[in-house]
């Protein structure tokens, strides 16, 4: 059967895809986004469960480009946004013996600071006499060659893990840590690029009821162009058209096309065969995420700050830990605590196989032991990502070059998903108002 013709085509109804239709919608709304689910957001779901807030994706978002500024303002979020509790907020741990230890944020913390020995601690002065790289190289690599062994298994690698859930013996340098990446190769050090910059650290965010209030926003004016519960199962193209098929059987033509969908979808659907099988080859970290409602006066140990990552020699079966109602204590009813816990990733995928409630058992008995907590759990919820968040390893070299040669050869189609060129909500929306600005132009 035969839809219609549309300027432009969106596939998914996540942030990539609902902000996109906003910057596009500052033009004309000739445009239509299919969302093959019956819900918004794709990743971004907030659920209030007995009046906790918990965040089943993303739990902030950071202020740190003008795309996310403008979609706040310009859409009358100002004044809902949630900061956290500056003072809390610089307080993130790891474990040292079992014993959560704050991460140093300033020279003299850093200086009494167990996490490093003294040996590492002096390695690290040193490192502007490392040689910049030549070509990419693995996280692992490139931060044991410039700080340290130590430095990489205490900090960064606890770090990424928190971003990415994923391998830094695996993970591309130059994607995974863009600003060290570009200091190095620009100043030849990142010690000496982080004397010459001046960096402003930004501030994240929430709203009081979760993340979710950014999509239902968002979505408030596009009621008429989306179409949910509906599957692009094609794209061909034809001339300088692109034919889009959907699962109702129908088919439209659009001139630009704006995908968001993970790459494993994308390779199934697409018209270019070499580029569907290489974007097969990016793989998708699987990560369970658990939240728990204690009640505050039953844990003895009090936790202040943003949260608990561990590292791969602490022997724990979770990744981190988000101390949600103490850096937004609007997150969680009076009284109470709200503790998002994150498992899996590429270090402890097999975890995610296990059957929820056993795995919610094991879970709960070692954040219980890490806050000193007894006593019933009020509120408690689960949720499976199967392939959560696309990996950036350093093979992607490779298949970025195969996405950049498809994106030349056929204007008009815009990759706009989270497994290119970031994967963080705000560079998902600041790559939405590039593409739309683009498309708005033409
Ligand atoms: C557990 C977790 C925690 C995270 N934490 C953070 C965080 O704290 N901060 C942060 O900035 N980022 C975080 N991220 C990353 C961030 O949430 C995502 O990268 C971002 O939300 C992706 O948005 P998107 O719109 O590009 O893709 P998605 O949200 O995946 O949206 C794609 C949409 O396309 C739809 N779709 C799929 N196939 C089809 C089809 N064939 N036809 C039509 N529609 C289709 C899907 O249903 C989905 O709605 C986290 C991710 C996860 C998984």
């Amino acid at each position: 059967m035969l839809g219609s013709h549309f300027n432009t085509i969106i596939i998914g109804a996540g942030i990539s895809g609902l902000s996109s239709a906003y910057f596009l919608s500052k033009k004309n709304k000739d445009f239509l986004i299919f969302e093959s689910s019956k819900y918004l957001g794709g990743t971004i779901k907030s659920k209030k469960i007995k009046n906790f807030i918990c965040e089943i994706g993303p739990n902030t978002v950071l202020m740190n480009n003008d795309s996310v500024k403008k979609i706040i303002k310009e859409n009358g979020l100002l004044n809902k946004v949630l900061y956290p509790d500056e003072k809390k907020n610089k307080n993130r741990y790891v474990l040292v013996n079992n014993n959560l230890t704050k991460i140093p944020t300033s020279f003299y913390e850093f200086l009494f600071s167990k996490i490093l020995s003294l040996k590492s601690k002096i390695s690290l002065l040193f490192e502007s006499f490392a040689s910049r790289h030549t070509k990419n190289v693995t996280v692992a690599d490139f931060i044991k060659k410039r700080f340290g062994n130590e430095f990489h298994d205490n900090i960064i690698e606890p770090f990424l893990t928190g971003i990415y859930a994923g391998d830094t013996s695996k993970m591309s340098a130059r994607h995974c840590l863009k600003l060290l990446w570009s200091l190095e190769q620009n100043y030849g050090s990142v010690t000496m690029g982080l004397f010459k910059k001046k960096f402003k650290k930004p501030s994240s965010f929430n709203f009081p009821n979760g993340l979710g209030e950014l999509i239902t926003t968002l979505s408030v004016n596009l009621k008429e162009e989306i179409r949910l519960n509906t599957s692009v199962i094609k794209i061909s193209k034809h001339g300088d058209l692109y034919k889009i098929k959907t699962n109702d059987n129908r088919t439209y033509t659009c001139k630009n096309v704006i995908s968001t969908v993970p790459a494993f979808t994308l390779s199934k659907i697409l018209f270019d065969r070499k580029l569907s099988l290489e974007l097969k080859n990016i793989d998708y970290s699987p990560i369970d995420v658990f939240h728990f409602g204690l009640k505050k006066k039953n844990i003895r140990d009090k936790v202040n700050g943003f949260g608990l990552l561990t590292k791969k020699n602490d022997k724990k079966s979770f990744l981190g830990i988000l101390f949600n109602s103490s850096i937004f204590n609007q997150l969680a009813p009076k009284g109470f605590e709200l503790f998002t816990v994150l498992v899996g990733g590429q270090r402890n995928r097999n975890l995610c196989k296990l059957e929820p409630k056993l795995l919610q058992e094991i879970i709960l008995n070692e954040l219980n032991q890490l806050i000193n907590h007894s006593g019933p759990v009020y509120m408690s919820n689960h949720y499976r990502w199967k392939k959560g968040i696309p990996q950036y390893n350093l093979k992607y070299d490779y298949i970025e070059d195969h996405i950049k040669s498809f994106l030349d050869k056929n204007t008009n189609f815009y990759i706009n998903s989270n497994f290119y060129r970031g994967i963080s909500v705000s560079d998902c929306i600041s790559k939405s108002e590039f593409i739309s600005k683009k498309i708005n132009r033409n």
